[in-house]
């Protein structure tokens, strides 16, 4: 069984799907990990993220691991945990833009998808209704006013110590919106049979109310 999250950087995915995902006891699968995964790569071996053909040529020799423990996930590259440097700065931009190379997208499917075969997943993207679980019974799209998708994320980084002005957390997130609404490949659209919420006066808990109330009615 899979529920399928999809939406903008900064709407509140993470946190209602991890949310989501504790109430009924199911996997969370944060998928944007797995590109951030990618990126860590990337800049480890000293490759540019915008370097297409390199990208994709270390990919064959990458191993990637998502291992759930107690809730925790970590995420292995190589045997390494990285998780813990998969939100800096640094990696956020590059995953943005190793994400938009269709050899990457190719490469991370089978693993998303194989992840999605270990029990019932709360799946959380850009492309889960679209291209990674087509066939979810429930998807979801999130959006919420650009104002407020960048104060949301300004104050989790703040929270994360990860101090920053508003104005740069702007231009990422309208930088990275573009990309990721952009791409040829996998852009970020909602699926057609998937039921769209504004976030933007809604808490967390509210939004999993709703998606609940929604799956017990049928979409
Ligand atoms: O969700 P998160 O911000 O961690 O994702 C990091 C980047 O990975 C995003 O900026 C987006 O470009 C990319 N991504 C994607 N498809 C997904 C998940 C994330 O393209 N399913």
């Amino acid at each position: 069984m899979i529920i399928a999250i999809d939406g903008p950087a900064g709407v509140g995915k993470s946190t209602v799907a991890k949310l989501l995902a504790a109430r009924l006891g199911w996997l969370y699968l944060d998928t944007g990990a797995l590109y951030r995964a990618v990126a860590w790569k990337t800049l480890q071996s000293n490759i540019l993220p915008t370097d297409r053909e390199q990208v994709v040529r270390l990919l064959p020799s990458t191993s990637l691991h998502m291992q759930f423990q107690n809730g925790a996930v970590q995420v292995l590259v190589d045997g390494i945990d990285v998780t813990g440097e998969l939100r800096a700065p640094d990696v956020t931009t590059a995953a943005s833009v190793v994400s938009a190379i269709p050899g990457v997208r190719e490469w991370l499917l089978p693993i998303q998808r194989q992840i999605g075969q270990r029990g019932s997943v709360v799946a959380e993207g850009r492309d889960i209704g679209t291209r990674v679980f087509p066939a979810a019974p429930y998807k979801f799209f999130l959006d919420a006013d650009a104002n407020i998708r960048v104060e949301r994320r300004h104050r989790e980084l703040v929270a994360a110590g990860r101090g920053e002005t508003i104005e740069v957390t702007h231009q990422d997130l309208s930088d990275r919106d573009l990309r990721d609404r952009t791409r040829p490949i996998d852009p970020l659209v909602p699926a057609p049979d998937a039921r769209s919420i504004d976030t933007s006066t809604l808490s967390p808990e509210q939004v999993v109310e709703l998606m609940i109330s929604t799956m017990s009615t049928g979409l």
